[in-house]
């Protein structure tokens, strides 16, 4: 892995309105700026690398990382205010949106708990937690304590480890993540996993497999999902990365279909979800 430039920078805000793919959340919240699962080959997907925000920094996406240091003091005030205004116990809270919050330098950092420790004091309506990340195993005890307010959405975008580890090779396991949904599933936290952007698959194993694990299931895919039909994946040199590995056939709009009937019949409809109406179902 290569070497990774961090720097702490304090924060204007914590909460973000959202607009766009996320309107059905009020807010996002994104404790790092920068994405240590983006680097060395990692997440070749993510679009959030072609935003502005990311090309302010110098360096490849992956390769810095910027942790607002006084994001636990912002996020009170900001939750404080929505309290005093009387909107706090409607508020929808999407985190993150344009990082993962369990990268692994939060281990150490602990923003991504302090914010948690601030939801716990002020509770909103709904927080949906995004992440690949195992890490997210520590903050158990808080993610539990929001009770129904609390969602966690897993991504695991394959059943297929030699896929993960063409496509995605910095992403933990898929048995790795799938046992993380199945711990918080077992111990009551509402749990989805985001099948987002699918990746090669076998649609019948890849149901039965999240099927213990999920309360429900999004699928996304690069062409309903990028925010531009598929513009900014092909952009992103997708399309090529699938024909160097012989995935060719995987990149084409209609892909995911033989998923969706699988997971159809072995979930049920109601525990399955599409893209943009799934990810903004608070
Ligand atoms: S974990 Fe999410 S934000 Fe981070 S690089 Fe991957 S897709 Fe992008």
């Amino acid at each position: 892995m290569s070497s990774k430039r961090y720097q702490l920078k304090e924060t204007t805000r914590a909460l973000t309105p959202t607009g766009g793919f996320l309107d059905g959340f009020a807010f996002s919240l994104n404790p790092y700026v920068g994405c240590a699962f983006g680097d060395a080959g990692g997440c070749p997907f993510c679009y959030v690398r072609m935003l502005p925000v990311a090309r302010s920094e110098s360096g490849p996406w992956g390769s810095w990382i910027i942790a607002k240091s006084n994001l636990a003091d912002r996020l009170e005030r900001e939750l404080a205010a929505l309290e005093n205004s009387g909107r706090l116990a409607q508020t929808t809270i999407f985190m993150s949106s344009a990082t993962d919050p369990y990268q692994g330098i939060e281990r150490k950092l602990l923003l991504t708990r302090a914010a948690l420790e601030a939801f716990i004091r002020r509770p909103m309506r709904r927080l949906l937690i995004q992440t690949r990340s195992p890490i997210i195993e520590r903050d158990l005890d808080l993610i539990r304590a929001l009770g129904e307010r609390a969602i966690v959405s897993i991504t695991i975008e394959t059943d297929d480890d030699q896929v993960r580890r063409a496509l995605t090779p910095t992403s933990p396991s898929i048995e790795r993540r799938l046992e993380t949904a199945r711990m918080f599933r077992e111990r009551g936290v509402f749990t989805q996993v985001a099948i987002a952007p699918m990746m090669p698959n076998h649609a019948t194993r890849f149901a039965q497999l999240v099927d213990d694990a999920a309360d429900r299931v999004i699928v996304d895919t690069y062409f309903d999902g990028d925010g531009a039909r598929g513009a900014r994946s092909q952009a992103l040199g997708i399309g090529e990365l699938y024909a160097r590995h012989g995935y060719d056939e995987w990149f084409r709009r209609g892909a995911e279909r033989e998923l969706l009937e699988a997971m159809k019949a072995r979930l049920g409809e109601h525990r399955l979800l599409f893209s943009r109406d799934g990810f903004n179902a608070v």
